[in-house]
């Protein structure tokens, strides 16, 4: 193995004692900005707009006197002043990809080989030198496919540039190449394995799959322990975006994705600016030192919850639990977020429920929540079910609402969670 490889294969990763990590915070903190403001026009405008020099940024306390440059905003910044928005620091000749968001918006890929960042994430997935991997992520415009696969080969494995579609022949493939790894979402291993089935081959006779790498949709625990005990299939999952990379990857607990150290991450509340309290919903916000895209508080426009608590893997370093939505989806309910996630939460929780729905209306100065309940056909509504939905929503959302119980007929605009009602004129 050479040297760097060495380097990817780091099982160390993420274990810094605590001092050590807020000194290391503070030093990147300071040359990121630094680098930026010298080197990315628009960073430069951005912290001369609000007042502030790169030498009054000390600690990561001082980053909240930097303005937010919003992932929403991203195709109108580009606009005017194409390609990159004047974000990058490198022109385009000096990347060595670029990527085609929709929007369109560009994501420009440098041609440092830790770009992206995911190789640590492949490796407390399991992967390892000499594994043979199905790469089920789009190739083309998308970084996800190259992404995953310039990380994988640094690591010593061998990809299939498999891209998304043909079930048959991807659950031919696997079997006939003896695949070992899988990266993907989570719903197509589970279609390509189903397939799989139906052709004869399972876990240990026909297929060797052994691990799996997942990203871009919900990751529910009943699919993870299904990979698990039906297919013999250990999955993790991360969290990234087409403009920053990896921000997140669980280790072998499974229980939370591991923010890298080589990135600065906030937690913000959406309505205030303010850092969140630990265990509370923010949009993920990151600060990026990459030589070609050095970003400072690039807001995600995703929401997360972080953890410190410390992890069984040895990891000290913070965790993302879950994500929970994004921004644009969230409502605000006298002054608490509620997002459609909650409402998702709660009716999962009773096994009566069929469907909800909570609709925000406002009198005066003040806002109700109704809790609108489809039940199942064999459930009978009754003041003590209402008294218990009400309990359980005021756990998840620390807001108290009314129950209405209603027939599946009577949803208004039901594809929603939430329907705001209020009029803010
Ligand atoms: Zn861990």
């Amino acid at each position: 193995m050479t040297e760097r490889k060495k380097e990817y294969y780091d099982e160390a990763a993420e274990t810094m004692p605590a001092e050590e990590r807020v000194r290391a915070r503070r030093e990147m903190l300071r040359e990121t900005v630094l680098y930026a403001y010298g080197h990315a026009p628009a960073t430069r405008r951005k912290m001369d707009d609000a007042g502030i020099r790169p030498g009054d940024v000390k600690e990561p306390a001082d980053l909240r006197r930097i303005p937010l440059t919003r992932k929403a905003d991203l195709k109108h910044i580009q606009k005017g002043e194409p390609p990159f928005g004047g974000l990058a620091a490198v022109p385009p000749r000096a990347m060595r990809h670029i990527y085609v968001s929709p929007g369109p918006t560009f994501d420009p890929e440098g041609r440092d080989a830790s770009h992206w960042r995911w190789e640590k994430a492949f490796f407390a997935a399991g992967f390892r030198e000499g594994d043979i991997v199905q790469n089920t992520f789009m190739y083309h415009f998308s970084p996800a496919g190259l992404m995953f696969d310039e990380a994988l080969q640094r690591i010593g494995c061998t990809v299939i540039p498999a891209g998304v579609g043909n079930t048959e022949l991807q659950a031919q493939v696997m079997k006939e190449l003896g695949v070992t790894g899988y990266v993907g979402t989570p719903s197509f291993l589970m279609t390509i394995l189903e397939k799989a089935k139906e052709f004869g081959y399972t876990s240990g006779d026909g297929l060797s799959l052994r691990v799996g790498l997942v990203t871009g949709e919900m990751f529910p625990d009943s699919l993870r322990a299904r990979f698990r005990n039906e297919f013999g299939v250990e999955v993790r999952q991360v969290y990234g975006t087409a403009d920053v990379g990896s921000l997140g990857y669980e280790c072998q607990e499974g229980n939370g994705m591991h923010v890298p150290d080589e990135i600065l991450l906030e937690l913000i509340d959406p309505a205030t600016g303010e850092p969140v309290p630990a265990g509370g919903i923010g949009e993920v916000v990151v600060t990026l030192p990459n030589r070609a895209y050095p970003l400072v508080r690039f807001a995600t426009g995703d929401l997360s919850v972080l953890s410190e608590e410390p992890c069984p893997c040895g990891r000290t370093s913070p965790r993302l639990l879950r994500l929970v939505g994004r921004v644009d989806q969230v409502t605000k309910v006298k002054g608490m977020f509620v997002h459609p996630e909650q409402v998702t939460l709660l009716a999962g929780k009773l096994p009566v429920i069929a469907s909800a729905q909570f609709v925000v209306t406002r009198t005066e100065h003040d806002d109700h929540m109704e809790m609108r309940i489809v039940l199942k056909d064999s459930a009978a509504a009754s003041d003590a079910l209402a008294a218990r939905i009400v309990e359980m929503a005021r756990e998840i959302t620390r807001l108290r609402g009314e129950v209405r119980f209603i027939a599946a007929t009577e949803l208004e605009e039901p594809e929603k969670k939430i329907v705001d009602k209020r009029k803010w004129d």
